[in-house]
């Protein structure tokens, strides 16, 4: 579903205000390149954007939700929008050819129509040499937005035919309040936006059953290696090991592990500190009385040699039971 243009404007005020703008003025491009780094919204502001330019009564430069072009746009058949991506490693001449042709139809709907090229440092030079053109004279109303992560990738003559808009990255609390309001809990949505700055992608994590089950694990054992490293043992062996068997899945877990321990320095400098796992919030405010700074950065660099370790090969059994060791080590002191 696209986001409202409300939403949107949070996610990338600067950007959306552009092009709200740009819309009032009616001084539309012919051809935009959306550029900013993975999770800077970029997607969720090319969909605002299009209802925007498709909807037939927008009132204030916002969409009106229930006309027929923004009924149609939602529900993913207007026949005046179009998307391309990639086909395999690259953007085919053949598939610019049927967006050519697809614009130049006569269309039954009057009015702008828009394509999409996602991921356009993926042109070919054959594909880009077909697109100039189309670029540089298209017939009617016709729009085109070209996104992509790697700007630098960019053939220099479709960068100059092309009006560019730059993604600044978003603030996590932003990410956070989207998540939330998109429907995760607020401690999944915290933990989520910790693992990566990218929204779609946060949602399909928190979506995961296996992410869910690691995110478990990790706060059992953070509980236990803080308090008593016989039990953390025999959690390691219960349920961090056959939960995180890969490589890849311990690393996860290693990272997970390791924003716990960064909540627990946020939480002693203030214990209303934002957290990547807020549910725990009760057991971080007790345990901080009870652990200095000095300790704790001493178990951050244990996990953080752990991780080393891990990718030196080590075996996962011995590297955790070393880790619960380290993770202990001056616990009898404090
Ligand atoms: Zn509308």
């Amino acid at each position: 579903m696209t986001q409202s243009i409300s939403e949107v404007l949070k996610l990338q005020p600067v950007v959306m205000k552009q092009l709200q703008m740009i819309y009032q003025k009616q001084r539309i491009a012919h051809a935009y390149l959306f550029e900013g780094g993975k999770g800077t919204g970029k997607q969720a502001v090319m969909r605002a954007f299009v209802k925007l330019l498709l909807c037939e009564n927008p009132l204030q430069n916002v969409p009106c939700e229930t006309c027929r072009g923004c009924r149609r746009f939602e529900s993913g058949n207007h026949p005046n929008f179009m998307v391309v991506e990639p086909d395999g490693q690259d953007i085919k001449k053949d598939q610019i050819l049927q967006v050519i042709m697809e614009m130049n139809k006569t269309s039954l709907e009057a009015g702008r129509k828009i394509y999409v090229i996602q991921r356009a440092d993926r042109l070919n030079p054959s594909s880009a040499n077909t697109l100039l053109k189309f670029l540089e004279e298209p017939e009617g109303q016709v729009h085109a937005i070209l996104l992509t992560e790697k700007p630098y990738a960019i053939l220099p003559t479709i960068r100059s035919r092309v009006q560019q808009i730059s993604f600044p990255s978003i603030p996590r609390d932003e990410r956070v309040k989207s998540l939330i309001h998109q429907g995760l809990t607020a401690s999944m949505a915290a933990t989520v936006s910790m693992v990566t700055n990218d929204i779609e992608e946060a949602l399909v994590l928190a979506k995961d059953e296996q992410f869910a089950q690691a995110r478990k694990t990790v706060l059992k054992l953070v509980e236990v290696a803080e308090t008593n490293v016989h039990e953390a043992m025999l959690c390691v062996q219960e349920d961090w090991l056959p939960t995180f068997k890969e490589k890849e899945e311990t690393e996860l877990g290693l990272d997970l592990l390791l924003f716990a321990y960064r909540d627990l320095v946020a939480v002693k400098a203030n214990p209303d500190a934002v957290c990547t796992y807020p549910d725990i919030m009760h057991f971080y405010q007790q345990r901080v009385l009870h652990v200095t700074y000095e300790q704790l950065s001493d178990k951050i660099q244990a996990i953080l040699k752990a991780k080393q370790q891990l990718h030196r090969n080590m075996n996962r059994t011995l590297l955790m039971e070393q880790l619960m060791l380290n993770l202990q080590e001056g616990f009898s002191f404090v």
